[in-house]
């Protein structure tokens, strides 16, 4: 017998993994170059290079044991030391080691959470659009998963629709801002509202109401503040990755932080401490928690996604498109035009460009867009779209 859940989860293949696998297909029947395929939200600018050199010095200075062995589980002291020392001088967030889990990446570590907070009838709520995952994680975990409706054109958070959502049970809001798809950054403004709409919230059920916030795009904004939730929310816990921020999806690194402010800090810790362990986490990789702990101070070349975001969101601009104004991450959100975005991208495959229609991520009749591609093609990519819109 096998558990009808997982393997619904292992058998219905995701519909990005299926469009990239197209592209593949048509780009060894009609060329790389003439693919103009937009799905996959892979980085594509490298990692700097102090990341490669600071391996290099590891291997050289430290005893090969400790650089390839087990680490606490909760990861290396000096590491955490060094996430909480660059957090305090880039927010003053007044945190330390203690407040630190190292995890593998924002997946695992938003399981974990999710895990330690589902109770018997629990609620989540996610904010459309939002990332796919969050589903699966969510309801796997025993939590009931709930979608704010978006609020369009701009993306941020609609209060009443949250407010109409809320309820004895919701346990947790998930957040993702920089956002997956929209690009849209979560203003101050925004942020305020919600926290004292969960403060009022909170009190009035007499339990906490956390905020998850889910930050591998933190550090991709274009001019734009993203603002330090925890300093704005108490009840934060962030989930980190380095997989956008330093180009390094696959090796697995990331952290999760519980301020020491928020309610029931220690239990929450211990028991994403507990989630984790029972998700069979041993420790997050061992070599790359002693490069984070020298490279906290590196943040990522924009330049090349910045151009290539102003490009697109200008052309498709012009062609009519609309779009919300993408400030963060590394896509843009766009409305089909003639309103099916699954009508859309199957005119659009006939001229092998490929998008990702929005009912995955909560809002039919919009498509994403990554743009963690050549600059060449983005150019290109701009007359196909012309006609697209004819
Ligand atoms: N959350 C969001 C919004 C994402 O877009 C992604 C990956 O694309 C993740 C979480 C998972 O990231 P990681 O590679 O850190 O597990």
């Amino acid at each position: 017998m096998i558990n009808q859940t997982a393997y619904a989860l292992g058998a219905n293949r995701s519909c990005i993994r299926d469009l990239f696998e197209y592209g593949r297909a048509r780009a060894a029947v009609v060329g790389e170059e003439n693919v103009f395929d937009f799905t996959l939200g892979n980085p594509s600018i490298p990692s700097p290079a102090e990341v490669n050199e600071t391996i290099c010095r590891i291997l050289k200075d430290t005893d090969s044991l400790l650089v390839h062995g087990y680490t606490t589980a909760v990861g290396d002291w000096e590491t955490r030391q060094a996430i909480a020392a660059d957090l305090n001088s880039r927010y003053g967030a007044n945190t330390g080691a203690e407040d630190f889990f190292l995890g593998s990446g924002a997946a695992p570590e938003l399981v974990a959470v999710f895990r330690a907070l589902a109770v018997e009838g629990g609620e989540i709520l996610a904010i459309a659009p939002y990332f796919p995952e969050y589903k699966p994680f969510a309801e796997n975990a025993g939590l009931i998963f709930k979608v704010v409706p978006p609020d369009v054109p701009n993306f941020q958070i609609s209060l009443p629709a949250v407010e109409a959502m809320l309820t004895e049970r919701t346990q947790a809001v998930i957040l993702n801002s920089p956002n997956n798809p929209s690009g849209v950054v979560y203003t101050r403004q925004t942020l305020e509202q919600l926290s004292a709409l969960l403060e009022r919230k909170a009190a009035q059920y007499g339990h906490p109401i956390y905020i998850i916030s889910d930050e591998p795009y933190r550090e991709l904004a274009y001019g734009v503040e993203v603002p330090f939730l925890p300093l704005i929310y108490r009840d934060t816990v962030v989930c980190y990755s380095y997989s956008k921020s330093l180009s390094l999806p696959g090796e697995r690194i990331g952290y999760v932080y519980v301020p020491k402010e928020a309610a029931d800090s220690r239990a929450l810790y211990a028991a994403i401490a507990g989630a984790a362990r029972a998700c069979g986490h041993v420790c997050a990789p061992s070599l790359w928690q002693k490069v984070i702990a020298r490279c906290t101070h590196l943040r990522p070349d924009l330049a090349s996604y910045d151009r290539n975001r102003r490009t697109l969101y200008e052309g498709l601009t012009k062609l009519g498109y609309e779009t919300a104004k993408p400030d963060g991450a590394f896509y843009l959100f766009v409305k089909a035009p003639g309103g099916d975005a699954n009508a859309f991208l199957e005119k659009a495959k006939q001229k092998d460009l490929l998008v990702v229609p929005g009912d995955g991520f909560g809002c039919p009749g919009y498509f994403r867009l990554c743009y963690c591609v050549s600059y060449d093609k983005i150019v290109r990519s701009l007359p196909v779209f012309g006609e697209l819109m004819g």
